[in-house]
């Protein structure tokens, strides 16, 4: 069942209206917290980014609610543990969200672990980067993918937490089949993306150089440079 015209214009106005109260207060939130933190992800920076995904959690929630009292078509998930078509896809990912990844493996990996997760990154990014085109790319799956479930689940960022797919069929046909749209739920996307967008844009404006990066070669450059000055 498809939603009226009226009811997709009413939904497409209030995803707007989220957006709009999101993007500048999360852009306010990180600009004001980047600087008072002399312009360095320190653990009460990103701590206020972890803040960001709960507040991100509760909004789309609401939208859950409100939406489920008038059609259930717009709120049905096909996601489940052990579907991951998703991590096939590219994965943008904000710098701070790299230290917070790495803080989480720092705490929970034991060190053989992070030294293969290391490895899988290193081969990951090769093998994309020797892909002539995306239906290639898309055949390979993030590296934390372990089992078909997310090995860095708690901390994973804004875009894995912002998708979610009402037909896992399509994700499955995406990954050949690049024309197709999948049909996400706007109730989980809208707050994540706008969150995630309100804090690029503060990294922007701060000046920094890559505000964003694709999850693999972000992380590989990360423990790169990390590497570096040990
Ligand atoms: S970080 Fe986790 S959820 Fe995101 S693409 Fe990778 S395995 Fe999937």
């Amino acid at each position: 069942m498809y939603q009226n015209k009226n009811s997709e214009k009413l939904s497409n106005e209030i995803f707007e209206t989220i957006e709009r109260q999101i993007i500048p207060k999360a852009f306010q939130h990180t600009v004001v917290s980047l600087l008072k933190n002399n312009k360095t992800f320190n653990s009460d920076f990103l701590q206020k980014i972890t803040s960001f995904y709960e507040e991100a959690k509760v909004i789309s929630q609401i939208s859950i609610n409100s939406f489920s009292k008038n059609n259930k078509n717009d709120i049905a998930i096909a996601c489940q543990r052990g579907c991951s078509f998703c991590c096939h896809l590219k994965v943008m990912v904000t710098a701070p969200e790299f230290h917070i990844i790495s803080n989480y493996i720092q705490e929970t990996f034991p060190k053989e672990k992070i030294k293969a997760l290391k490895t899988t990154l290193r081969k990951t990014v090769s093998e994309k980067n020797r892909c002539a085109d995306l239906a290639e790319r898309l055949a390979i799956q993030c590296s934390f993918l372990e089992n078909n479930a997310c090995s860095i689940y708690e901390a994973r960022p804004f875009t894995c937490r912002a998708y979610y797919s009402k037909d896992s069929k399509v994700c499955q046909k995406y990954l050949k089949n690049q024309n197709l749209d999948i049909p996400i739920s706007m109730c989980h996307y809208t707050p994540y993306n706008a969150f995630k967008r309100g804090v690029i844009q503060a990294l922007e404006v701060t000046d920094f150089e890559l505000p964003a990066e694709e999850l693999n070669s972000g992380m590989l450059r990360f423990y790169n440079l990390i590497d570096q000055f040990l």
